[in-house]
């Protein structure tokens, strides 16, 4: 891909080492303690800016802030009012969309191509959730008690969120917790990962510029045990929306036992992707492949574990390994990547360790399963996109989420078998099958258990269809209309008319 502007020239203009403060009611402040936090290019190494390592007490001002806003000005905004803000937001990201995306792709190493392909689903659930303001209604009952009772439902705001997010897609992640936020009334305390804080205070600073008032939307920078886990216990938090791990996500429930919050959960997957003996193989293999490599296997939609009928799997997994072997690796700003690099050290190595374990574990290596090495990759933490086959159900790479570019292949005899053996896991984010066979995919898509499944087409995500898991990926739904019910509470109404 060729771009028509010059992502270097707008990396050196947004970061250059410098000190990036946090956002707490509409002012630009460090961290109460003054400690900061590093953050570096995860391809190169390199510093890219240091943030407030802000705790518990800065979380308490954010949610001050927050509770004060929703008190204040903001209730005085109409739908309409709320409508208009996002519509200026989307229009401001429009504007901006190439700078947000080069931050994305600093923050996170996903290749800029891709970053620029998420305008969709993050412009369009802006603008989508600026339909849904307008849109909030409540019910009129017919009272069953008294023909002289009104009696009628409002639908108002949860209150205060508390939004905490992953590191691996901090543009989309951010926007699809403050869009229905700002739809519904509600005011936001946002706590990025530490591992990719900056484009979601570049998102704040926009929505500052864009008239959002203060305290409406805050970013609170911080680990996850100190401000991710001040912010999830804090009594003035209505509700937490968390996307994230699944063990993170159980911790965060627990914690939000004491003030009964609301909690949403986006947790983490194991997902299969089968394909049947009649499927089209042009269109499979690339995207079996792309199913896990798009963000370097770092996406929890991850359709990791690969059921391939028996009579097609030696010709799959051939065509799959060429397909993972022409796939260039880089840095996510040159136009010539295809998948970047993992986030961090730790990462990588938890990912070497994975790969150890199948090879001990029997597994055989078709093709990947290394780090790369050379100037190119110096300071960064590449590994080779890498398939499996002979993996068996109970193998340690078939079974835990490895957030890694790593592919476990695995035959099958009957489609009874591979949809049993697809369910057979602890998860239930999402799912592919590929089948030319209308009847086989009915089939599969009743008996799969996952928020979402996909046939002859993997990673679709758009701001109207809803996203989210079943069993330990979680609950809740992001997008779609019922969504924004999540951010609403029911008053029931009754007034005696006589
Ligand atoms: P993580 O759970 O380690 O961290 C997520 C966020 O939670 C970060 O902001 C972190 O600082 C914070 N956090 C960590 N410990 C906390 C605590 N005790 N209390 C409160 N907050 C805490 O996840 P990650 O490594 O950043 O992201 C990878 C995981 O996210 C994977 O499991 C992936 O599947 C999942 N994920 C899920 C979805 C989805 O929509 N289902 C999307 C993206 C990522």
């Amino acid at each position: 891909m060729t771009f028509n502007f010059d992502p270097r020239a707008i990396a050196r203009s947004l970061y250059a080492g410098e000190f990036r403060p946090m956002f707490i009611g509409g002012r630009w402040i460090g961290a109460r303690s003054d400690e900061v936090l590093a953050v570096t290019d995860p391809a190169s190494g390199q510093p890219l800016a240091s943030v407030p390592r802000g705790g518990a007490a800065d979380i308490d001002d954010a949610v001050k802030a927050a509770r004060a806003a929703f008190e204040g000005e903001w209730s005085t905004f109409t739908p309409y009012d709320r409508q208009c803000l996002l519509l200026r937001i989307a229009d401001m990201f429009e504007e901006r969309w190439n700078e947000l995306c080069v931050s994305d792709t600093l923050d996170m190493g996903l290749p800029l191509a891709r970053t620029l392909g998420n305008r969709r689903r993050v412009i369009g659930m802006l603008r989508f959730y600026a339909g849904q303001a307008t849109a909030l209604h409540g019910d009129t009952i017919s009272n069953s008690v008294s023909n002289d009772i009104v009696t009628f439902t409002r639908r108002e705001p949860v209150g205060v969120v508390g939004a905490i997010i992953p590191w691996n897609a901090p543009t989309a992640a951010s926007i699809w917790k403050i869009a229905p936020a700002l739809a519904t009334g509600c005011t936001v305390v946002l706590k990025p990962s530490e591992e990719a804080p900056l484009t979601p205070l570049l998102i704040a600073k926009i929505m500052q510029e864009a008239g959002t008032p203060d305290g409406v939307v805050n970013v609170v920078t911080g680990t996850g045990a100190e401000a991710g886990a001040a912010l999830a216990s804090h009594p003035d938090v209505n509700k937490i929306v968390f996307t994230g791990s699944t063990a993170t996500g159980q911790t965060i429930a627990r914690a939000g036992v004491d003030n009964l919050k609301h909690v949403s959960l986006e947790l983490g997957g194991k997902s299969p992707m089968i394909i049947c003996r009649d499927a089209d193989l042009e269109k499979a293999v690339p995207t079996a492949a792309m199913a896990v490599y798009a963000h370097s296997g770092q996406i929890c939609i991850a359709g990791s574990r690969l059921f391939v009928d028996r009579a097609i799997h030696g010709e799959f997994l051939e065509r799959l390994a060429a397909y993972a072997e022409g796939l260039r690796l880089g840095h996510g700003l040159d136009s010539d990547t295809d998948l970047g690099p993992l986030i961090n050290a730790p990462q990588a190595a938890k990912v070497e360790t994975y790969i150890a374990s199948a090879r001990s574990e029997g597994a055989e290596l078709v093709t990947g399963g290394a780090r790369l090495a050379g100037a190119a990759y110096d300071g960064g933490n590449f590994i080779a996109p890498t398939v499996f086959g002979g993996v068996r159900d109970e193998m340690t790479i078939a079974r835990e989420e490895i957030f890694g570019p790593v592919i476990s292949a695995m035959p099958f005899d009957t489609l009874d078998e591979a949809v049993t053996r697809a369910n057979a896991t602890p998860y239930g984010l999402a799912a592919g099958v590929f089948t030319r066979d209308l009847g086989t995919a009915h089939k599969m898509v009743k008996r799969l258990k996952a928020g979402s499944v996909w046939v002859n087409m993997y990673h679709a995500i758009d701001p109207a269809v809803p996203f989210g898991g079943v069993k330990m990926s979680g609950y809740g739904r992001e997008g779609g209309t019922e969504h924004v019910g999540e951010y609403l509470e029911t008053k029931a109404v009754w007034i005696q008319t006589a």
